[in-house]
């Protein structure tokens, strides 16, 4: 037998203990997972980002270890350090005369172009592996839509409910219906207590003093010297269980409900340990399912399907998104928006009580619920005309969750329709009436949400009509703003005229809302 000493590649987010690289220890295997300036200076990062991930990756190089096997783990601040992926490799591989390498594909398109050309370059044989985490091939949703105009999610998810045979008897699916979005759209109205945030109070005192020594460029608030996200297996398994006891329950009523409350609702807040796959999706699909099996007399058919929705469709569908699209996505910009972001999306302070909720939810947790990114924050952005380049930098350095993979379809696609309506038939534009109707943000803002013009009006209200008004020739034939068209065309032209115009005012002053 050959004497090969292999060198396997952990990256940050492909914190998978049940991999099958670990079944058995090797003496002639060696991990290494590293913190690299590389991936903390991409893009500026929430420091609870930052935190939660080298927090991650210091846990689970920990419990390697004390699972006997080998790891090089290294540090940001460590003076052998490359700060670069590449770098570091070829001085490890040099240093330890290491003889293979073997990495697992990335979820990023910029990093499996990286160690493509990594291995390619390498004087000996270099091996890829899945990260046995997700339940379709990279290429699946562009071969399934391939020649398709439009790359319908709840075909896709159906599709996938049958295959993993998720909520399904003899065939159909349980309860009569696919999809129980409809009655899933309420406002909170306070009847049902919302459950007390589960915190973990994970120490990272010693990750904040290196970032800080290492210059570091980041925004966001910390939690003091510790980090409520979970970051361990066994803090991700703990927040799940917490979850389907007391999120599941009122999980789909309230999934679109925005209330200045409390900021997670009954979302399971489990997306971190989701993306750097502490947890598999089916493990989380068929707890929640097994849950309301057990449960139906406080989880109803409704609550479970509007949640597996969410992973079995929604995440797996981005991904397929992300993947049929790159690398042209990361460039689209249907509507040709070139707009600055405005700062007080890196502050948090502005008069519409709306976006000063949404974005400083953000800047304490790294956290917001996907209607706040949608129907907020990617609402007013996509309204006030913003670069899509600008929107996605915000996004992935913003969510503690944020992976280019899952927040590019996300953010450029749904939110921002910069691909020109693959995902969505139309733009998810609002004006206040959307957020009057799903929150109880209006109630105490200085703009009233009733008003179109004048002092006072609600920029959402005339900047709605502006958006359409001005992408008319990309969007008035789309049957499905017809209706939208239809109400701006028979306006009185007096009133419209006064609308515009305060659109038009509202965008100079952008910065002053
Ligand atoms: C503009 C925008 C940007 C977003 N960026 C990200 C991102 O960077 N990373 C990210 O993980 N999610 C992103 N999302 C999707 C969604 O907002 C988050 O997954 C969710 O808010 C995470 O909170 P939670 O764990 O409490 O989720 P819940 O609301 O409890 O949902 C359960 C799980 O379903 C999955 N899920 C739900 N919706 C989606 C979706 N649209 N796409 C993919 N997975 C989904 C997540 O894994 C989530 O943990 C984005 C949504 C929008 C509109
Ligand atoms: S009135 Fe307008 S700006 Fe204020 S909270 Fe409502 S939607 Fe947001």
């Amino acid at each position: 037998m050959t004497d090969t000493r292999t060198l396997r590649l952990i990256l940050g987010d492909q914190l998978n203990a049940d991999h099958s690289w670990f079944r058995q220890t090797d003496d002639r295997v060696t991990y290494v997972i590293m913190e690299v300036r590389q991936e903390t200076d991409y893009v500026v990062h929430h420091v609870q980002k930052i935190l939660a991930f080298f927090a991650a990756m210091r846990a689970f190089a920990e419990g390697l270890r004390q699972k006997g096997h080998q790891v090089i783990y290294l540090p940001l601040d460590d003076p052998q350090n490359r700060q670069d992926f590449e770098k570091n490799l070829k001085h490890l591989i040099r240093k330890h005369r290491f003889t293979r390498f073997e990495y697992q594909r990335p979820d990023e398109y910029r990093l499996d172009q990286q160690f493509k050309a990594i291995a390619a370059a390498l004087p000996f044989e270099a091996r890829d592996f899945d990260t046995e985490h997700f339940l379709t091939e990279r290429d699946e949703v562009r071969k399934m839509f391939a020649g398709k105009k439009r790359y319908l999610m709840e075909s896709f998810y159906r599709r996938m409910r049958t295959r993993h045979e998720i909520l399904l008897e003899k065939g159909k699916p349980v309860g009569g219906k696919w999809n129980y979005d409809t009655s899933n759209r309420r406002r909170y109205d306070g009847k049902v207590p919302i459950p007390a945030l589960k915190k973990f109070r994970n120490d990272v005192g010693a990750i904040l003093k290196m970032l800080s020594a290492t210059k570091v460029r980041h925004f966001g608030r910390t939690t003091g010297r510790t980090l409520l996200w979970p970051v361990s297996r066994r803090q991700a398994l703990t927040q799940l269980k917490y979850f389907l006891e007391h999120g599941l329950p009122h999980f789909g009523t309230y999934q679109d409900a925005m209330t200045t409350a409390d900021w997670g609702l009954f979302h399971c807040r489990l997306s971190f340990a989701l993306n750097v796959k502490l947890l598999t999706p089916m493990e989380v699909i068929q707890a929640a399912v097994q849950r309301w099996e057990r449960k139906p007399e406080t989880i109803t058919i409704a609550q479970v399907e509007g949640f597996v929705r969410q992973i079995l469709g929604w995440r797996e569908y981005m991904r397929g998104i992300y993947w049929a699209l790159m690398p042209g996505f990361q460039d689209m910009n249907f509507f040709g928006h070139k707009a600055k972001l405005p700062d007080y999306y890196w502050s948090g302070e502005t008069r519409m009580h709306c976006m000063a909720r949404a974005i400083g939810q953000s800047l304490d947790y790294a956290y917001a619920h996907h209607i706040q990114r949608l129907m907020v924050t990617g609402n007013f952005a996509l309204l006030a005309g913003v670069d899509p380049d600008q929107v996605d930098a915000w996004y992935l350095g913003v969510y503690v969750d944020a992976i280019q993979w899952v927040e590019m379809p996300n953010t450029r696609g749904m939110s921002q329709f910069a691909e020109g309506g693959l995902i969505a038939t139309k733009p998810y534009v609002s004006s206040a009436n959307y957020i009057h109707k799903m929150s109880d943000y209006c109630q105490d803002c200085h703009y009233d949400h009733k008003t179109r013009h004048g002092v006072r009006a609600c920029p959402f209200n005339s900047l709605y009509w502006h958006f359409l008004n001005r992408h008319h020739q990309l969007l008035g034939n789309n049957p499905r703003m017809g209706t939208m068209y239809r109400v701006l065309e028979r306006m009185d032209k007096n009133e419209r005229k006064k609308i515009l115009a305060q659109g038009d005012a509202y965008l100079k002053v952008i910065e002053e809302l």
